[in-house]
């Protein structure tokens, strides 16, 4: 290979950073000036140009040619920066980045699969250059975080995901495969735009959709086996819930917006217990937003109760209600309502709005999931601080212009009673002279660590006990000073520790269950769990 090859190589390619040997070695001489500077040095002036850019996106295109231009210069300044770049690579800049995707659109990233390769999937699987795949995040673009249906532009969803994966869950970036489905689009204004880049036609559905998901499962278990782990993102949810089902019995298959939300989510309440006293048993739980985020949630809860308390299922759900864009659920809606609604409709009068459905359900903890921003408005806060002392207030929607409330109205309106946790960041809060500091229920804390664990074990399927045990293990990262500051997760700065404490859990939890197929058993799964994380340290070419 010649040395103007290599500096071109994404995987290979190291810069300045490349040493006289190497240089010598590999046909560099001439090629780069004469300076050679560390790693670190590397970092550091990549950040200096980063922080230079005013605009997110700017930043977001920045990371996303470094990237392709070195990659273990790219993980490396997400790995230690990664509280200052989360919100670059994933939300809230993301989901601008998949907006405007066709007018950023340089290098294409990923795997694209549209309806034009039905027939050829296994084909197109062959194109890409990477055998050993370990993650699949797969999206068709119709839901990307609150924004609605991006079609083929929502390729910046899994790309991200996966950037995390390595970044927070040390799977090695070769292992991990981004891949949009594109069966069209109704969005209107892409469909217009001269820039975008998918199929220029409206979504198909029905058994056309169904067909090219199921040669899409189908070609990746023939092409990777049964141990590659498929996770779906941001499908609307009537696939989301039916594509999870069908295919949770024969693949390895994680819907990151119905469990890993709920994992995440639960893992917060479970820590929050720690502030308000008393166990999850004695709340209730009132949901704006009955999708996959909101019966996702609840569902896990009732899972995590019942198995707390030994009751049923059942009973341990009666403490949950949920409102959707129709009001509460309630028995006398069950005929029209989807089935992943059903068991939440309890018995109770129609309630419209959700200040009323609080006065009269009294939760002691408001999720928002509806992706409708400004929803928990001054009275609807006011009225969860009149009924509790301290009232669990999630605003889980994103990005930040959807969050259901900002953490200063949350601590300002609830006279800073409030144990407030957002779905995209917040800054800190001043509210009379005290810093409240907003934790984020960011998905990322759950799913590079569940993964790693997947993987570690070479677990076969996903069960909801892994679920849990992703809970209790992030739960148990929160330390004494987080709580006095309000926080309810840790911080992001510990998260590749945290990460191998979750995939360690996980995957005690496949051994445990006969679900795991790499024996035996390693002894430390700390231990394991870290010791296969991948690294961005530059490696000597000799
Ligand atoms: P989804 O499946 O489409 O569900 C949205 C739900 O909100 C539906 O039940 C919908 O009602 C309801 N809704 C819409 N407008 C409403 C309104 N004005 N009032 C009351 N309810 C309303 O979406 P999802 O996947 O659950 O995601 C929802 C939001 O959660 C998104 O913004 C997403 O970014 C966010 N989220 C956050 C996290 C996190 O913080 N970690 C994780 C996942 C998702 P109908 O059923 O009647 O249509
Ligand atoms: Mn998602």
């Amino acid at each position: 290979a010649s040395g103007y090859n290599l500096l071109r190589d994404p995987h290979h390619n190291k810069g300045l950073a490349f040493n006289e040997k190497e240089r010598d070695a590999h046909y560099l001489r001439g090629l780069l000036p004469p300076a050679i500077v560390s790693h670190e040095l590397q970092v550091k002036k990549m950040m200096h140009n980063i922080r230079q850019y005013q605009v997110p996106l700017q930043k977001y295109m920045a990371m996303t040619d470094l990237q392709e231009m070195n990659e273990r210069l790219f993980y490396k300044l997400l790995i230690d920066n990664v509280e200052e770049l989360l919100p670059v690579v994933y939300t809230p800049t993301v989901g601008e980045a998949c907006q405007k995707y066709g007018s950023i659109f340089r290098r294409p990233q990923g795997l694209f699969i549209s309806l034009k390769e039905k027939g050829r999937i296994l084909e197109v699987l062959k194109n890409w250059p990477e055998r050993n795949i370990q993650v699949i995040v797969v999206t068709d673009g119709e839901r990307i975080l609150g924004l609605g249906d991006l079609g083929c532009q929502g390729m910046g969803i899994p790309v991200g995901k996966l950037s995390l994966y390595t970044a927070l869950g040390g799977v090695r970036p070769s292992a991990c495969l981004p891949v949009t489905i594109d069966v069209g689009t109704n969005n209107e204004s892409l469909l217009n735009d001269e820039f975008y880049i998918g199929l220029r036609q409206r979504r198909a559905t029905g058994q056309e959709y169904d067909e090219l998901l199921h040669e899409f499962m189908s070609a990746v278990k023939q092409n990777y086996g049964e141990k590659v782990l498929i996770q779906f993102e941001d499908f609307a949810n009537h696939n989301a819930f039916n594509l999870l089902e069908k295919y949770g019995t024969t693949h390895l298959v994680f819907n990151d917006d119905i469990q890993g939300t709920a994992s995440v989510v639960l893992a917060g309440l479970i820590a929050a217990q720690k502030l308000v006293g008393g166990s999850l048993a004695d709340h209730r739980f009132l949901f704006l937003g009955a999708g996959e985020a909101g019966t996702g949630i609840a569902e896990l809860i009732a899972l995590e109760i019942s198995k707390q308390t030994s009751v049923p299922l059942d009973l341990a759900r009666k403490n949950i209600w949920l409102v959707d864009s129709k009001g509460l659920i309630v028995s006398s809606r069950k005929d029209s309502l989807q089935h992943f609604k059903k068991p939440w409709a309890h018995e109770h009068e129609p309630i419209r709005d959700l200040v009323d459905a609080v006065k009269a359900i009294k939760p002691t903890v408001l999720i928002g999931t509806s992706g409708v921003g400004r929803t928990f408005t001054k009275e609807v806060i006011e009225t969860m601080a009149s009924l509790n002392e301290k009232p669990i207030i999630l605003s889980l929607s994103n990005p930040t212009s959807q969050s259901e409330c900002t953490a200063q109205e949350a601590y300002r309106w609830s006279e800073g009673r409030a144990i407030f946790a957002s779905g995209s960041p917040f800054a800190p809060v001043d509210y009379e002279g005290k810093v409240f500091v907003p934790g984020q229920a960011n998905n990322a804390y759950i799913f590079p660590g569940f993964g790693l664990g997947l993987i570690m074990s070479g677990a076969i399927r996903v069960h909801d006990d892994m679920l849990l045990a992703a809970s209790e293990a992030l739960a148990a990262e929160v330390s004494r000073e987080n709580f006095k500051k309000g926080l309810i997760y840790p911080p992001f700065s510990n998260i590749r520790k945290i990460s191998a404490n979750i995939a360690a859990r996980v995957a005690a939890k496949a051994y445990e269950l006969g679900l795991a197929t790499r024996l035996p058993q390693p002894d430390d799964l700390v231990k394991c769990a870290e010791s296969c994380m991948y690294s961005p340290t530059y490696r000597n070419y000799r």
